[in-house]
């Protein structure tokens, strides 16, 4: 398939914000890709499936490089129209445009094949002489595209393709030109097994050709390959716990750590994932000690949380500290040692080559209880009580929260484990905050004992159908975190490197750190495109386990204001 086309329907995705119209491009799109679903990946934006992790590696220093080299231009041209445009797809576009008239450009049609082996060849090329490699390939690309194609060459090769492609609208896209349904109810059914088979795949590619070939149901999970976890909703109180999950449950201490599935595959090589699907294996020798000393079963995968602890006390740390370990490439053996984790485990969805997610969570409770030998400081299960009395829960309660822990976790006993879904099979109970989990868009640099680093940060939240909307500016908070792993500097050299254009002592930056921001009260606003504001916003984490997706919606902040 020619580039081109793929061109055309990121163009129409572009042009439209709603979702319907979006899920029907992209349907006619599908259509015409059905023997190459790779393609799917660059609609995503993405070369590889969600569940891979390497990335291109390149930065927007880099792209100015390949864009002047394409067009023979100085570096110094390309950053002018930067800033004219605001964003580097526009000036490639732009400049190839201006050089079309001058060379011979496009001297062949450009390949979607090329386009993904391009990308994928820079995504391995590591060590001496890699930058020059990278670019030259980015180069090759610009050379045989079109403006347009271009702009979104670069936009893939920096991972913002700006064009609202969110995984509900692929969802739906892929029910829609696969079983074409007659009614709502049929819509539902279907979009419901295409989520389970991408819950369980992360691979949209492998879920549209399974879809094709009417075999979704052989998507198993593959102990090694991520998956995506299973999420709670909040419950307002002990009784609202049972009411959802059900009387009697089981309570358990909800652990204010990192949430890690541990998977040990059919080689007996341990692999450890967070829930953005991201390797953290390396970070955590230790934690593969502990699983292979201390749990049985030839392979299986683990959920559970690892959770900091102070190596003199003995007592909890908070996340942050995990928080730390998990960034973490170098000097990995001190950090075991300032930073120690233990691991509380408190599910199971795979052993010994059998899915349990459809066995019950007492069930799955049971095996982890003979598969597991608890060791204190290294590896746990969760504590956890079964119970129908309320007033038992409430003491259970007060120990978790004395104990340093955010709350309880109910959960329904007789539930399935369902991989990615945010239903009631489990509830989180803990003191009321305000707070929501909001991407940084954008930041400002400071002025007098703050210049030099970047100190007000323009945080957003998704909109119904993916798009990002923001919700305010937060410029406090950070200063008491220092020590802990959100320093001044240290978020500026992070935004640095997602920077994507620069205004004055503004800057944009590609929508990648997720914090966690607390307020007061939130007010309708019409200068924000989300239509709120919050006021009072102070930064209390920075959550390294989020990604984009995970962010809160306008609708959950709608529900908060009761608007
Ligand atoms: P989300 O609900 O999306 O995870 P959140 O930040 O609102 O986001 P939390 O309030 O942290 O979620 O509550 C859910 C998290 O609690 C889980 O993702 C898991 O990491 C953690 N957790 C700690 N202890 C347990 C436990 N015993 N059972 C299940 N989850 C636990």
């Amino acid at each position: 398939m020619e580039y081109k086309e793929l061109a055309e329907v990121y163009e129409a995705l572009e042009n439209t914000t709603k979702g319907l119209e979006k899920t029907k491009i992209l349907a006619a799109f599908l259509d015409k890709i059905r023997s190459e679903p790779q393609v799917i990946y660059l609609l995503q934006g993405r070369i590889f499936a969600d569940f891979d992790s390497r990335d291109l590696g390149i930065s927007h220093q880099l792209v100015i490089r390949a864009i002047s080299r394409a067009c023979g231009v100085e570096d110094k041209e390309v950053v002018k129209y930067f800033k004219e445009k605001g964003e580097l797809g526009k000036v490639a576009e732009k400049l190839i445009k201006e050089k079309k008239t001058q060379t011979a450009l496009f001297s062949k049609k450009l390949k979607v094949s090329m386009v993904i082996s391009n990308l994928r060849k820079i995504s391995e090329i590591e060590g001496q002489g890699s930058v020059d490699l990278k670019v030259g390939l980015v180069v090759d690309l610009l050379h045989s595209g079109t403006p347009k194609e271009a702009k979104y060459i670069i936009r893939t090769v920096l991972g913002d393709l700006k064009v609202g492609v969110g995984n509900g609208i692929l969802r739906d896209a892929i029910v829609e030109i696969v079983f074409a349904p007659k009614d709502l109810e049929e819509k539902k059914k279907y979009s419901v097994k295409v989520q389970e088979a991408y819950d369980k795949s992360t691979d949209f590619a492998e879920v549209f050709s399974k879809a094709l070939s009417k075999t979704l149901e052989s998507i198993k999970l593959t102990p090694g390959k991520p998956v995506k976890v299973m999420l709670f909703p909040k419950a307002k109180n002990v009784e609202d716990a049972f009411r959802i999950v059900g009387r009697p449950a089981a309570f358990e201490y909800k652990y204010d750590g990192f949430r890690v599935m541990i998977n040990k595959n059919r080689f007996g090589s341990i692999k450890i994932f967070t829930r953005r699907l991201e390797e953290v294996t390396k970070q955590f020798p230790e934690i593969i000690d502990y699983v292979q000393e201390n749990v049985k079963g030839e392979t299986f995968i683990l959920d559970s949380e690892a959770v900091g602890f102070d190596s003199k006390t003995g007592e909890y740390t908070d996340f942050q500290a995990v928080s730390q370990r998990i960034r973490r490439k170098h000097g990995i053996e001190v950090m075991m040692k300032t930073l120690p984790i233990e691991v509380a485990v408190f599910d199971i969805i795979y052993l010994d080559g059998k899915s349990l997610i459809n066995t019950s969570f007492r069930e799955r409770r049971k095996i982890l209880e003979k598969i597991i030998t608890p060791r204190d400081k290294k590896i746990v299960l969760a504590k956890q009580i079964i119970t129908g009395d309320a007033k038992v829960v409430e003491k259970f309660y007060a120990e978790a929260l004395a104990d340093g822990q955010e709350g309880l976790m109910g959960k329904n006993l007789e539930a399935p484990y369902k991989p990615g879904a945010r239903i009631g099979h489990a509830v989180k109970l803990k003191p009321e905050d305000k707070d929501f989990d909001l991407v940084i868009t954008g930041a400002e640099w400071g002025t007098g004992k703050r210049t030099g680093w970047l100190t007000s940060f323009d945080v957003s939240c998704r909109g119904d159908s993916g798009e990002l909307l923001d919700v305010g500016k937060v410029s406090t908070g950070l200063k008491e975190l220092e020590g802990a792993d959100l320093s001044y500097n240290e978020i500026t050299k992070r935004l640095k490197k997602l920077e994507i254009s620069e205004e004055g002592r503004k800057i944009k930056v590609r929508p990648k750190i997720v914090i966690t921001v607390q307020y007061q009260d939130i007010q309708k606003s019409v200068n924000y495109s989300s239509g709120y504001a919050l006021r009072f916003p102070r930064i209390i984490r920075l959550r390294e386990d989020r990604s984009v997706e995970d962010i809160a919606t306008v609708s959950e902040i709608r529900d908060e204001i009761g608007i």
